[in-house]
């Protein structure tokens, strides 16, 4: 899979040629496994959710493979991002969820994105848009089914079912879609998930009284997908598990993870014991030992809190950071190992080696997965390999691309 060595491409920058010092490589035949393997647990539509870059993947190479692989719908945050889809030439429906009521929906609607709504000061929004572009908006009526976050409160419910019908009547918008979002879906059996598909049902049951017919109920996240069936109904959003991280607690479905991000050794030195490393000398060497720099910082997305726990895979070994990780760099103590300038570094990967995966980093700095996965920094190339298809010719080759 990790067959292309690192940092061997060179990279065409502003005309110049420059070897990048790190990279992400994504497995676009995990993503593929990933969607196949969510289809499998579900008879609903799958939803890829390509927010955020696609996690940080690549939103227009995960949107494609996806769509390969069976998804049906895209789903990102803002405009931008779903526009964007357009551009590169993405024709399949894309829901957008997060808008200003005082945004400007022209584009959207004339690209024919699906606008989520969560209040009657949005659905307007989107009408008036409807009504200079000459097209139907269709939108997806969101409901606060117990997360507080977007979406509309119950008592503001039974009010914008009543103004979308009009407006649906008046042929400026189709109501498409009733979704909402759980609070916690990855904490198995949590009373507020079948709470909230109670809450849920009622507000399809009030569309629907209002004259609405929504062909596309949507309330389930990747853990839902693997875990809570009863929230599947039409469609389900599949977003970390897309990527490969395992979304529900203490559990393994067998989802591939879709990421590595690795570098190669700048330098190493040897140093005696007792060197102080780093910032503020917060690790000391305890004997004799060599050290490798790795040439990622937390500007590229290694996070600077994971200092004092984290591993690296190294010369077939796990080996401890050393001290601070700073902006753009780190220092791994590797002992005595024979470790080289150029040697592979695998920061996080599918872990099959025995290299750290994107959830020990999580853990390690405090966090979850979802937000190392976002936070690899633009300054790190994307590669994407591609599964190998047969050639006409017989032969198999492998296809890679930034
Ligand atoms: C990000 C997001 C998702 C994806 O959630 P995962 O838990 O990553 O699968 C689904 N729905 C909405 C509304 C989101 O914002």
């Amino acid at each position: 899979m990790a067959s292309t060595e690192p940092g061997e491409r060179l990279l065409r920058l502003h005309g110049r040629t420059a070897s990048p010092l790190g990279e992400a490589l994504v497995d676009i035949s995990a993503i593929a496994h990933n969607v196949r393997f969510m289809l499998k647990r579900t008879n609903s539509e799958i939803l890829a959710v390509v927010k955020a870059n696609g996690f940080g993947h690549g939103a227009v190479e995960v949107a494609h493979a996806a769509l390969e692989s069976g998804a049906t719908w895209l789903g990102v945050t803002s405009l931008e991002e779903a526009l964007s889809l357009r551009d590169a030439g993405i024709r399949a429906p894309v829901l957008c969820w997060l808008h200003r009521a005082d945004q400007d929906f022209d584009d959207a609607v004339a690209a024919d994105v699906d606008l989520s709504v969560p209040s009657a000061a949005h659905l307007r929004a989107v009408a008036e848009a409807a009504t200079r572009t000459g097209r139907v908006a269709h939108v997806h009526l969101k409901a606060d089914t117990g997360l507080s976050r977007n979406g509309a409160p119950p008592e503001a419910w039974p009010g914008l079912v009543v103004l979308a019908r009009a407006l649906e009547l008046d042929g400026l918008v189709r109501v498409r879609g009733v979704w909402s979002h759980l609070a916690s879906a990855d904490l198995p059996g949590a009373e507020t998930t079948a709470e909230q598909v109670a809450a849920f049902e009622k507000a399809v049951s009030q569309a629907r009284a209002a004259g609405l017919d929504p062909s596309l109920r949507h309330l389930a996240n990747s853990a839902a997908i693997l875990n809570e069936p009863a929230t599947h109904f039409d469609l389900v959003r599949a977003g970390v598990g897309l990527y490969g991280v395992e979304p529900v607690r203490n559990r393994r479905f067998g989802l591939v993870p879709a990421m590595t991000l690795r570098a190669r050794v700048a330098v190493v030195r040897s140093v005696p014991a007792g060197t102080g490393v780093s910032y503020h000398h917060a690790y000391t060497t305890r004997r004799e030992s060599s050290l490798a720099l790795v040439p990622l910082g937390y500007a590229d997305g290694v996070p600077r809190s994971a200092g004092e726990r984290a591993y690296v895979w190294i010369g077939g070994r796990r080996r401890p950071v050393a001290g601070r990780i700073a902006m753009d760099q780190f220092v791994v103590d590797v002992g005595d190992m024979d470790v080289n300038a150029g040697d592979e570094v695998v920061v996080f990967g599918p872990g099959d080696r025995g290299e750290p995966t994107v959830e020990e980093w999580a853990d390690w700095a405090g966090t979850i997965p979802h937000e190392i996965l976002t936070g690899v920094g633009t300054r790190v190339p994307r590669l994407h390999q591609h599964p190998a298809r047969p050639l006409p010719c017989g032969q198999n080759k492998e296809r890679s691309s930034a």
